[in-house]
């Protein structure tokens, strides 16, 4: 579970990491009530990276800005996120801008934590172009995170004296929130200096979702998009993605392995959704208006394997409202001649092969 900006200060913050001081408003007018120096910085509270970038984080100079500003940001759409909440915080005075992070290196089976001083930016962008500019070590997971090992990292990054100090003690609290938080990544980027001073100007926290048990008070966000809720109210499971290719299937695994298929022969999922055991025609039907609803699907991937889920009842669906996207068909399994033949008889191709049908939807997004 992703924790807000605010939220994940406020934990943070409670382990002895200099923040911002700062208040949440929901509304322009409630700007009036923040008492805080001016100037301020308005931040968008979303569960997505780069809102700056997005226009989610404005500078204010005075209490009228301020308003204007809030008005803008409050209800912008950030990645398909409406804003609805922002943080105000007192401007910091940034000279320089660090990264710095525990996470989990599953392939090492324990935590690494990552740190940089090129912060402030996107850390894979820096990962690709630079990896000599980031620092990993790995945490034991009896020893924990060391204070020397905050300290070599922080000599890494060239801090010295009191810095160097203040350094180690953020980073070794920083292990403390991702260890007793049970996080899968608390990361602080931009870890700024400024007036002299590192100040934690962002944070991210994700919490292990087998985990939230764990912790009493923690908040519940809800991370789903506009089309998640609607598909979630109509009890399907779909998820939303980033590329152009729209997935439905029948079966987590079988839904699971489509996108890593899209992904083998270089295509990007939009969206995926499981149209489980024993859709009917209905269920299907309904399945295709959501996943071709998200802006940007430029083909649709139909992968069935008839089981419960009967191929005929499928095929139907897709007969009777082909999209208006080029799409590839794989259906296979129960009554799998009658949808063949329904499909055929709408002039629509149907592979049995995964494959083949993975690697032609791809084609069709790509020419699309
Ligand atoms: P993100 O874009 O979602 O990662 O949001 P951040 O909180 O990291 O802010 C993005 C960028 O805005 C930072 O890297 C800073 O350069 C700038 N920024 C944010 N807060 C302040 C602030 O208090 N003072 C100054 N000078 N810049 C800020
Ligand atoms: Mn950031």
């Amino acid at each position: 579970m992703k924790l807000h900006e605010y939220q994940a200060k406020e934990i943070s913050a409670a382990y002895g990491i200099p923040v911002q001081k700062g208040t949440v408003v929901d509304r322009p007018e409630k700007i009036d009530e923040v008492a805080l120096p001016y100037p301020v910085v308005l931040k968008a509270q979303v569960l997505v990276g780069g809102r700056g970038k997005a226009g989610g984080i404005k500078l204010a100079a005075t209490p009228d800005e301020a308003r204007t500003k809030a008005a803008q940001i409050l209800g912008m759409d950030i990645k398909g996120e409406k804003v609805r909440r922002l943080l105000v915080v007192e401007a910091a005075n940034i000279a320089t801008e660090y990264y710095l992070a525990f996470t989990i290196d599953r392939a090492a089976r324990r935590l690494v934590v990552i740190a940089s001083a090129a912060g402030g930016i996107d850390i894979e962008e820096v990962a690709r172009t630079t990896p000599e500019k980031i620092v990993k070590r790995h945490v034991d997971p009896f020893m924990r995170f060391h204070p020397y090992q905050a300290r070599e990292i922080g000599r890494a990054l060239a801090f010295e004296g009191r810095q160097l100090v203040e350094f180690a003690t953020i980073a070794h609290n920083l292990s403390r929130v991702c260890i007793e938080m049970d996080a899968e990544l608390a990361e602080i980027n931009p870890l700024a200096v400024a007036d002299g001073k590192l100040l934690a100007i962002d944070a991210k926290l994700i919490i292990d979702d087998n985990a939230t048990y764990r912790h009493d008070g923690l908040p519940r966000n809800e991370e789903l998009t506009e089309l998640e809720t609607a598909a979630k109210a109509e009890g399907l499971s779909y998820v939303e993605l980033d590329g152009d290719v729209a997935i439905i299937g029948n079966g987590a695994g079988l839904v699971m392995s489509t996108l890593d298929m899209i992904a083998h022969f270089g295509g990007r999922p939009a969206n995926f959704l499981d149209v489980g055991g024993g859709a009917t025609t209905e269920n299907m039907a309904q399945a295709m208006r959501i996943v071709l609803r998200k802006p940007g699907v430029r083909a649709l991937f139909i992968n069935i394997f008839g089981g419960i889920t009967r191929c005929d009842d499928i095929a139907r669906a897709i007969a009777a409202q082909p999209p208006a996207v080029p799409m590839a068909v794989r259906l296979t399994g129960t009554n799998e001649d009658e949808g063949r033949k329904i499909l055929q008889d709408a002039g629509i191709r149907a592979d049995v092969d995964p494959e083949a049908a993975a690697e032609e939807a791809v084609r069709l997004a790509g020419a699309a």
